[in-house]
């Protein structure tokens, strides 16, 4: 029944349309929030159709992404807490040295992989925080909006798609 829209790319907003595509390349992708990539698809939660002249971030809009950024919030805790399980489980018999240095390497990149997800979960809390101060899902930097289909994509974005590819195109001039 939800077909004929699942897949509109053109919105009220018309900026929404640049949004779409990295929105849909990341619904197609590997179903594993702590990637970073889209959260609105995977929770079994429908990407918002704002009905006519319903303004931006009302109080609809403003739970449907509060429902998000929970339902990836829990999943990426049981993900952390999965991983340090695991590690407990695998550190209690170490018999070959060889073994010991693989399994130094993996907890490594377990370990990074956590850290990640601990950032991403403060995020997650700081965005969530946003939303109840009623300020969640304008740029941070121009104030414009960040527009549904990209926060969908992104529920923790703080920057408009220029902003965020201007920061980006910065930051790789500083590292090279
Ligand atoms: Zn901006």
């Amino acid at each position: 029944m939800a077909n004929d829209n699942q897949n509109q790319v053109l919105d009220e907003n018309t900026d929404l349309v640049v949004d779409d595509k990295s929105a849909k390349r990341v619904r197609k992708a590997k179903p594993k929030a702590s990637e970073g990539g889209s959260t609105a698809s995977l929770f079994g939660i429908e990407p918002y159709q704002p009905k006519k002249n319903e303004e931006y971030m009302s109080e609809g809009q403003l739970e449907h992404f509060r429902q998000i950024l929970l339902a990836w919030k829990a999943e990426l805790m049981s993900e952390v807490d999965r991983t340090l399980n695991t590690m407990q489980d695998e550190s209690s018999s170490l018999p070959d040295v060889n073994d010991r240095a693989t399994q130094e390497e993996e907890f490594a990149i377990e370990l990074r992989t956590r850290d990640r997800e601990r950032k991403l979960i403060r995020k997650i809390e700081q965005s969530i925080e946003a939303i109840k101060n009623d300020d969640y899902g304008f740029c941070e930097t121009c104030g414009i909006e960040i527009g549904l289909r990209r926060l969908e994509a992104r529920p923790t974005a703080t920057l408009c798609i220029d902003c965020k590819t201007l920061a980006e195109i910065k930051e790789k001039q500083n590292n090279g």
